[in-house]
């Protein structure tokens, strides 16, 4: 199983180390012609989504990568990435890739509350997954074929749509697997393995 990490800006190299550690081999989407090869799956890190957004359109990746989700191709956004994912922004009118029906408040905790740790339930995954928020956003509302994973203080932290996966947080910087291990499952799945 191979799966590309968009590797253009944010906190790409532990998601690579987690999967990696579950069996799975991993390259990086640097620059235009990396995206051009076999794949089973993309993760889209956490880091800064206007500027991932802007890299995106600048590399010519924006619509590929758009038309592979859309075709099926499993997709798991941390944080940026959900927020890269998400139909609709408040705020931001601009195209993403938008391929989730998902609405985002981004930075939506505020500055001060925007970094903080707990631990909670995701449906699918388990009980007691942590959950690390840097400048998080929230999912205001799921619509369509997109269903709530996980609630925490009332705000959706997850969600899945179909062989989309996303999270607010970043089970990459814990030691705790399961989420990458659902996300690989989803993987399997799709490619009947
Ligand atoms: N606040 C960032 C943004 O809006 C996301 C933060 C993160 O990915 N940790 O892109």
């Amino acid at each position: 199983m191979r799966i590309a990490v968009l590797a253009l800006q944010g906190a790409f190299i532990e998601h690579e180390r987690m999967l990696q550690k579950l069996g799975a081999e991993t390259f990086e989407i640097r620059q235009e012609r990396d995206w051009y090869q076999p794949m089973d799956g993309l993760v889209i890190p956490g880091g800064e989504s206007t500027t991932m957004l802007k890299l995106l359109r600048d590399l010519n990746l924006l619509e590929p990568v758009r038309n592979a989700i859309l075709e099926g191709l499993p997709v798991f956004g941390t944080c940026a990435g959900l927020i890269l994912l998400a139909r609709k922004v408040t705020g931001q009118d601009f195209d993403r890739l938008s391929t989730m029906d998902i609405d985002v408040c981004r930075n939506a905790y505020g500055r001060q509350l925007g970094s903080f740790y707990t631990e909670d339930k995701v449906e699918e995954v388990g009980d007691n997954i942590p959950m690390t928020f840097i400048r998080a956003p929230y999912i205001n509302k799921v619509y369509g074929d997109a269903r709530a994973l996980a609630v925490v203080d009332g705000h959706i932290v997850a969600a899945r749509q179909g062989n989309q996966l996303v999270t607010a947080f970043h089970p990459e910087l814990n030691e705790d697997m399961r989420i990458h291990s659902h996300f690989i499952d989803i993987i399997r799945e799709h490619i009947g393995a």
